[in-house]
């Protein structure tokens, strides 16, 4: 049997390799390149930080093109990794659990959490590799009753050489991220395609039988699994005169900055600790967005800007259209959690000694999910009904709610899940 993967990302690269363990034979078709960090210095671009002269959030694509960062409303800026590996080659690492909104609909995915847990080695980071301040604010939140927990990361500790800047890519590979998946699938006889846009699926008489590259070439299958995310697979599927959702989810992050002298705090492994309250996670965290590209943040050098992350669960109103422009804006139920999260921020950074102005950060998405919502009825099937045969999605577009957690393990478990089901 032959199947095409459309996505290489967390639930594509995990679908894709054990479909081919499964004895098919497999294609994978990345929109985007292959996947190099950013390793150049940044130097030169300090001063024009300062000046002002770096231009808007779309600078970052320009100097590092994996990274795709765009406006979905006004004050929203969404951002994804477009390249082999998908949001996972420019994640933190964090290898949290988020799977409430999947057992909301009696779907558990404990095997497949767990079995992934052991393959990509999480552990967390010993209290020891945090930076003094990230401790404090760690034993601050516990005193203010937050119950705040080490965070579970998928990072080899030994090759972690603490630089913070995860999001651009690990340079010294200790992080974990789906193109490891790709090497066992090559390994196994697969294939994995770059630079090759999918734009829609072929159906004929009411079967998926392939998918277009690039509105041209046509890729024939028995089994098409969509996993280009949340944006991706709606735009093909609704590209395709199919009827993804317009129930786009992105968890809202906000960091709230304020500022130690010399706190250093890129200096270890971003977001070591997280407490999860209703609605949202805070987690010590440097937004290097915020940092280059928000002016309110200008003022600060890196070495004395302190940051606190707001995750917020939003609510699940964007759509996607055919062409893959996205509109999301917050709604007033989002700003009002926002509000309260970013004071609960700003309390715990207080009591640790770090002081004002407080500024807050960049208001941006980078969890894109709900476009093809499971409902209860679909649990045993892991597909709507509305799918026509031998089409399957097998990414965070799933998910029917956002939880404000990180979203990377349970992608991989659904596409560990979607690609068992399709075997059987
Ligand atoms: C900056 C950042 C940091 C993050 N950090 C963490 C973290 O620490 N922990 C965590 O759990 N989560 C993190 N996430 C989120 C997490 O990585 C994603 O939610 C997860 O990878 C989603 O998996 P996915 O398979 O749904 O989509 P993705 O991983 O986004 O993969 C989709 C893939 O499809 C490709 N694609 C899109 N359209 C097409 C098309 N038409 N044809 C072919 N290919 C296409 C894309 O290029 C991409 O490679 C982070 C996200 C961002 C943006």
């Amino acid at each position: 049997m032959r199947a095409v993967v459309v996505g290489s990302g967390a639930g594509g690269a995990t679908a894709a390799r054990e479909l081919a363990e499964r004895g098919f034979e497999v294609t994978v078709l990345e929109a985007g390149d292959p996947f190099k960090p950013l390793t150049r210095t940044l130097g030169w671009a300090r001063p024009l930080r300062r000046a002002g002269l770096l231009g808007s959030e779309r600078t970052i694509t320009r100097v590092f093109p994996h990274m795709e960062a765009r406006r979905s409303s006004e004050d929203l800026v969404l951002v994804r990794g477009v390249t082999l590996g998908g949001c996972t080659a420019i994640s933190t690492g964090n290898a949290v659990r988020g799977d409430g909104a999947l057992r909301g609909i009696g779907l558990d995915l404990t095997p497949e959490l767990e079995e992934l847990e052991g393959r990509l080695g999480v552990a967390a980071v010993p209290r020891d590799r945090w930076r003094p301040l990230t401790a404090r604010m760690f034993d601050e939140a516990e005193a203010l009753g937050l119950v705040p927990r080490p965070t579970p990361k998928a990072v080899d500790l030994g090759r972690c050489v603490s630089c913070g800047m995860c999001e651009l890519g690990c340079a010294t590979g200790a992080k974990w991220d789906s193109r490891r998946f790709l090497e066992d699938l090559q390994r196994l006889g697969g294939t994995v395609r770059t630079g090759a846009a999918v734009t829609s699926v072929v159906v004929e008489g009411g079967r998926a039988r392939g998918v277009l590259v690039g509105g041209r070439e046509r890729v024939d299958a028995d089994v098409v699994v969509l996993a280009a995310g949340g944006i991706g697979t709606a735009a093909v599927l609704k590209a395709s005169g199919l009827p993804a959702r317009d129930s786009l989810w992105v968890d809202v992050v906000l960091t709230v900055g304020g500022v130690l002298e010399g706190a250093r705090m890129l200096e270890e492994p971003p977001m070591v600790w997280y407490t999860s309250r209703e609605g949202y996670i805070l987690s010590p965290y440097i937004d290097v967005l915020s940092h280059w590209f928000h002016p309110p943040w200008r003022d600060v050098a890196v070495e004395d800007r302190v940051g606190v992350m707001v995750k917020l669960a939003d609510e699940a109103t964007g759509s996607v259209g055919a062409d893959g422009t996205v509109r999301k804006a917050l709604t007033e139920a989002d700003r009002a959690r926002l509000r309260d999260a970013s004071a609960l921020a700003r309390r715990v950074m207080e009591a640790s000694g770090v002081h004002g102005p407080f500024v807050e950060g960049m208001l941006n998405g980078g969890h894109m999910g709900g476009t093809v919502p499971l409902a209860r009825e679909d649990v045993a099937a892991m597909r709507p009904p509305w799918l026509p045969e031998g089409l399957w999605v097998a990414d965070l577009s799933l998910v029917p709610r956002s939880q404000g957690l990180p979203t990377m393990l349970l992608a991989a478990a659904l596409g560990l899940r979607v690609a068992r089901t399709i075997a059987r």
